[in-house]
């Protein structure tokens, strides 16, 4: 097999214990049945961290890896993944992100970087054009993650850079610390903590190279057949961004509200795309190669939080928002601009708020335990001050910072208030609206996310096929979202943007043939699968069954108690339906492993043997 564009065929991987720096060739029978991305991760990972290694302990490694469309002249090539152990949930972790970063370390010449070992001082790298560089940190400790990204900057002399940083969270082994790549995130499951354990603060890249394309005519055609579509069929994207959802998910009766004890926001047009768009919003933000700029940086013009500034997306302000009770935008701003400097990923901070406020409500924690913070739900001054004691691990932060399976470890007593799966707390939400959306809870491959998981939503509501509330159908509906995303992750293309070029469940189109050379058009959905499936086979040998894939007690026990959901629940009984359904349209045994006649159909065999 030889493909004439999309690949560099090597990798960079770089010791932080040693100093050391060596180049490999990547195992083209690899690429043909991984992709790259999400699959390579996925594939070193399984090779490379056995179960027994702890998140935080030297032999953890990050595994960056691009994907053949990354960098290359096609709509918005810009993401790469990484996998890792995770801090939050303590198992195996992929995430997706744009930004810089992945393209111009395919423009340095490397598909993928292995960062491993632990450096002796706190340390940052330069990789420019292959040369690797290691520069001394120490001098940035306790510095934000958007500071030390311009530091960055500005040790590599500026010019076209990819960076990517952590805050102080991340230095204080906080599990739920992000990795901040040109102001995109990966955000979920605590990589930054993962960096902090190396002593790593921080990667810059620069490329000058060009990378290979088969078909330059044809690309172009693409290109600009695309960004027409998306003009029209994104619209909304680039006018609204992700916050256009809102509104809606709310007025459906599926926005957390109070640490997800209901789902109906009464604030809601106060905080909406609407409000954003109308007092908030400073410009449009686009990733690399781009055209839909989804990125909606936002400000605050007067007020308390006059000068905060952060881009805002429908996560974001649905989990500090509604789910903190919060119904002041600018609040919301600044608590994500302390997140972003902080270094905390947005989502799960929210959680974590949410948690406490509703702990406090209790009378479970007191100010004792807040710093004196009156903890309610809706006072923006208990959001920014919880923010910055789990940042900072004081008081009840310290337990926060250690994530769910941590707060649960510590009070079981507390369970009841207490919402994740596998460790991750859930996105913006509520699957007793959607109950194709607790299915992708409870199997995604990283816990609750909505992304690697599978979202629904669109499906359940516009497709005429799905009743958000039916349990029959779930398990192929989310089976084929998960292998769709699996495969887009793995290419390097944001998944805003697949459908104008073919990236559906039933692939069409010449795209992979101009970028490779190859086309992989017919195999993308078993790809995607057999990706899956070898995730699932990671998270198997890490000891996760059934058990692992259930909802939390407040999804399963509490109806809930107003607002347009009024009486739902999603009962065990309930979800067991989907959830027998989908392990069996996998391929999966009842307690949620492959089968040996799966693993053998998928070649996944072959990737584990
Ligand atoms: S659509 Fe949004 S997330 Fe996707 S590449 Fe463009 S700006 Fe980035």
């Amino acid at each position: 097999m030889s493909y004439t564009g999309g690949y560099l065929g090597k990798l960079l991987r770089v010791d932080l214990t040693t100093r050391s720096v060596r180049t490999e060739a990547i195992d083209p029978r690899l690429v043909s049945l991984l992709l790259g991305g999400r699959g390579l991760a996925a594939k070193y990972y399984y090779d490379e961290i056995p179960a027994s290694v702890g998140a935080l302990e030297e032999a953890n490694k990050l595994f960056f890896f691009t994907g053949p469309l990354t960098g290359l002249p096609l709509p918005s090539t810009t993401k790469f993944q990484l996998a890792t152990r995770s801090p939050e949930t303590r198992r195996y972790l992929c995430s997706n992100c744009g930004g810089d970063f992945g393209p111009r370390l395919k423009m340095a010449g490397f598909d993928a970087l292995i960062v491993e070992g632990q450096a002796a001082d706190w340390t940052y790298l330069t990789i420019t054009d292959g040369k690797v560089a290691f520069g001394d940190a120490g001098p940035w400790r306790g510095y934000s993650s958007t500071r030390t990204l311009e530091e960055l900057k500005a040790a590599m002399g500026g010019g076209k850079i990819g960076a990517l940083s952590i805050g102080p969270a991340g230095e204080r082994l906080v599990r739920l610390s992000y990795i901040n790549v040109d102001s995109r995130a990966f955000g979920r499951g605590g990589p930054g903590a993962v960096m902090g354990s190396k002593k790593l603060k921080g990667i810059a890249v620069r490329g000058t190279g060009k990378i290979p394309l088969a078909d330059p005519v044809r690309a172009a055609e693409i290109q600009k057949a695309a960004v027409a579509d998306l003009k029209v069929s994104r619209a909304n994207h680039t006018k609204f961004g992700t916050p256009q959802y809102l509104e809606v998910i709310n007025e459906l009766g599926c926005m957390p509200t109070r640490n997800f004890q209901t789902a109906y926001f009464e604030g809601m047009s106060k905080i909406d795309a609407h409000a954003m768009y109308e007092h908030y919003l400073e410009k449009n933000y686009a990733c690399y190669h781009c055209s839909v700029a989804c990125g909606k940086t936002c400000v605050v013009r007067e007020g308390p939080y006059a000068g905060a500034r952060a881009r805002t997306e429908f996560e974001t302000i649905g989990l500090l928002g509604p789910n903190c009770g919060i119904d002041d935008f600018g609040a919301i701003i600044k608590a994500n601009q302390l997140c972003d400097e902080l270094g905390l990923d947005t989502i799960s901070a929210g959680c974590a708020v949410g948690l406490a406020m509703e702990l406090f409500e209790r009378g479970l924690i007191t100010t004792a335990d807040t710093a004196g913070i009156e903890a309610r739900f809706g006072r923006p001054e208990a959001l920014h001050g919880l923010i910055e004691l789990i940042a900072a691990r004081q008081g009840i932060g310290d337990l926060l910072a250690e994530g769910m399976s941590g707060v649960r470890e510590a009070h079981p007593e507390w369970s009841p208030y207490i919402l994740d799966v596998k460790g991750m707390p859930p996105a913006a939400y509520d699957p007793r609206g959607f109950h194709g959306n607790g299915l992708t809870y409870g199997t995604s491959t990283r816990g609750a996310c909505h992304n690697v998981g599978g979202w629904t939503i669109r499906a359940e509501l516009q497709s005429g096929k799905y009743d958000r509330f039916a349990l029959q159908g779930k398990g192929p509906l989310v089976k084929g979202l998960q292998d769709n995303r699996a495969y887009v992750d793995s290419l390097g293309m944001c998944t805003v943007v697949r459908g104008a070029v073919g990236f559906s469940d039933d692939p069409k189109g010449d795209i992979m043939k101009a970028a490779t050379g190859y086309d992989f058009m017919p195999e993308l959905m078993g790809i995607g699968e057999r990706i899956y499936s070898l995730e699932r086979v990671i998270l198997n040998r890490e000891g996760v069954r059934r058990k692992d894939d259930l909802l939390p007690e407040r999804f399963t026990k509490e109806k809930l108690p107003d607002g347009p959901t009024k009486g739902r629940i999603l009962t065990p009984q309930m979800y067991d339906v989907m959830l027998d359904e989908y392990y069996q349209v996998r391929g999966w045994d009842d307690q949620g492993v492959p089968t040996g006649e799966t693993l053998r159909r998928l070649r996944v065999q072959e990737l584990i043997a």
